[in-house]
């Protein structure tokens, strides 16, 4: 297959499943990374800080730096930095809050270890990611800063959230869902299948669309953000989808890269 100048790698379902990697990843990526490719590792996951993804990556034995991990958490906190928010009330767990926090934006009802609270405090923006331990109060807390005025901004809006052993969880979608429907307004979605994340990370690259392949598992979300990023995809057969459509660039496992 040809050889592109930079890769982005979906995690769940293409790098690793749970606490274990995907047969032959660790050993594309190495050879990608020898042949010069620049990588980024982008999960849609918000729950998380950049050291506990690099850290999990690198346990398992992938070539991995903070600097090349992205997530919607990341992408959130930039885009907030961006629009000149300073004050920020999250729905969400304390990685979504440290992440945030290191942007250097005031969460407005979190404590030093980054647990929320259900406080009615304004805010400039409302921002809501995976909170597995999400509550009414939490709901109308969100929903009183949005009534004052506050953008609503969501990770992701992932229905479910994966578990090992192919369980699955409600994902911040479903919460999301809860706060526009209380609201009455509908949120700036910055996870995939949005090309904010690619488009994030070509800038980070110092590449051109065409130099990037988006490789990943699921179609209406990884390869969907790539293609509306102008960017060339490719599917694996390691997680969600177990077919491709015949116009996709696919191969059962990442060894079709090389
Ligand atoms: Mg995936």
């Amino acid at each position: 297959m040809r050889f592109y100048p930079g890769y982005v790698f979906d995690l769940d379902g293409t790098l690793y499943r749970g606490a274990e990697p995907i047969p032959g990843a660790v050993e594309v990526v190495s050879e990608l990374k020898a042949r010069g490719a620049q990588v980024c590792y982008l999960t849609n996951n918000s729950s998380q800080t950049r050291s506990f993804f690099t850290e999990k990556l690198a346990e398992m034995g992938f070539p991995v730096t903070q600097d090349e991990i992205s997530s919607s958490g990341l992408g959130t906190a930039a885009l907030l930095s961006e629009w000149g928010v300073r004050s920020a009330y999250v729905v969400g767990e304390p990685g979504l809050v440290q992440t945030i926090r290191e942007e250097g934006i005031e969460v407005v009802n979190a404590d030093e270890d980054g647990l929320v609270h259900s406080g009615i405090v304004p805010a400039q923006a409302v921002v809501v990611g995976i909170h597995r331990s999400f509550n009414y109060p939490i709901m109308n807390g969100s929903m009183q800063c949005l009534l004052n005025g506050a953008r609503f901004v969501a990770t992701n809006r992932d229905s479910t959230f994966p578990l090992e052993g192919g369980r699955i969880t409600p994902g911040a979608g479903s919460i999301v869902a809860g706060i526009a429907t209380c609201s009455g307004q509908e949120p700036y979605v910055v996870g995939k299948p949005n090309p904010f994340l690619i488009e994030l990370a070509l800038r980070q690259m110092g590449l051109q669309a065409s130099e990037l392949l988006v490789v990943g598992d699921r179609d209406d979300t990884d390869l969907e953000s790539g293609r509306r990023a102008g960017c060339d995809t490719h599917l694996v057969l390691t997680g969600i989808e177990k077919s491709a459509a015949p116009w996709q660039s696919f191969s059962p496992d990442l060894y079709g890269l090389l």
